[in-house]
């Protein structure tokens, strides 16, 4: 499969590479590292990263903007997104030819060539073997975006998926690209003041059910009053994930039109209910946004009956 793609990224000239809406560290670092990686052995080619910026994760790299091509005769690669309605910026209809690469739970088809390992911690890991297995050269900038998005993923080696397999592609990473990771590491981990102060507001006032699901729903007022946003919550989850009598944590923030939340386990599986809700994700790593609060309620309601289940 990895080299059936690197067949294809060879026939064309014009590649687009896009990834999921909301983009997280992962969905950046895979593709913009493969769009550099492609640049950095076909140099001729005209490649393209699409879809909205994030301010946030702007150390992964740009976005190309205006991009006038002729679709039709392009390669359009996806990274991290398993269904069309979660693309970013570019519809496979449009396009020559459509390659996936991706390492959630399969939710429909939609390219020719469809490179899924759920088994993969990241979409990163992907790339980085598709690398190795090619013989493509690397240099130290390609490798600090696919290392930043594994370790985004894996929340720093500690999920599960974290395998003998990952370790052994980033250690050959590293040592092909003698890439000084340690010194990466600040632009993932720093946070704001603000962020710390509307952790500790979380802290004290989710609710923890006696099943174990630990919630907060933010409003507006809430979200404006700490001057953070919508997607703040969602950052600071995983400091929330390994709390003894919590086994699954859901933050829900409003989002003007509907509620942006936020969803991780220990032990019961939660993207069949987030899937529910608008959503998706991971087994134990979702997202979902439901139209309102009491829409929001019914869901956890779902998940609390899940993690009683689960005891
Ligand atoms: P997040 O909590 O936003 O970091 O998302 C965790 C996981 O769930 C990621 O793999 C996302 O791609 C996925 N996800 C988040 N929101 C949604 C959604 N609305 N629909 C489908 N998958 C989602």
């Amino acid at each position: 499969m990895y080299k059936k793609i690197a067949k294809e990224i060879k026939k064309y000239n014009t590649i687009i590479i896009a990834r999921h809406i909301g983009p997280d560290p992962d969905a950046l670092g895979s593709s913009i590292g493969l769009k550099e990686l492609i640049v950095n052995n076909f140099p001729k080619k005209k490649v393209y990263v699409v879809g909205s910026p994030a301010a946030r994760f702007r150390y992964l790299g740009n976005i190309d903007k205006q991009i006038d091509i002729d679709t039709k005769k392009a390669l359009l690669i996806v990274t991290d997104t398993p269904d069309i309605k979660r693309i970013d910026g570019a519809i496979p209809n449009n396009f020559a030819k459509v390659i996936k690469i991706d390492h959630h739970p399969f939710v429909e088809k939609y390219a020719d060539i469809e490179l899924i390992d759920d088994k993969a911690s990241s979409a990163s890991q992907l790339i980085i073997e598709f690398a190795k297995k090619n013989h493509y050269k690397l240099n130290k900038t390609i490798a600090s975006k696919l290392y930043l998005g594994v370790v985004a993923d894996t929340n720093r080696f500690l999920y599960e998926y974290t395998t003998w397999k990952t370790l052994n592609l980033v250690s050959w990473l590293i040592k092909k690209t003698d890439l000084d990771f340690t010194n990466l590491y600040e632009n993932l981990y720093n946070r704001s003041l603000k962020e710390i102060i509307f952790s500790g507001y979380i802290s004290l006032n989710m609710k923890v059910t006696e099943s174990g699901l630990a919630y907060i729903k933010l409003t507006d007022d809430i979200i404006k009053e700490y001057e953070v946003d919508a997607s703040t919550a969602g950052n600071l989850i995983e400091n929330f994930n390994n709390i003894d009598q919590i086994k699954v944590v859901a933050f829900c923030s409003q989002d003007k039109d509907y509620i942006k939340c936020s969803i991780r386990s220990r032990g019961p599986i939660i993207n069949e209910i987030a899937s529910r809700y608008n959503g998706g994700g991971h087994i134990y790593a979702s997202g979902a946004r439901p139209k309102n609060f009491e829409e929001t309620d019914n869901m956890l309601n779902e998940l609390d009956k899940i993690c009683e289940k689960y005891k």
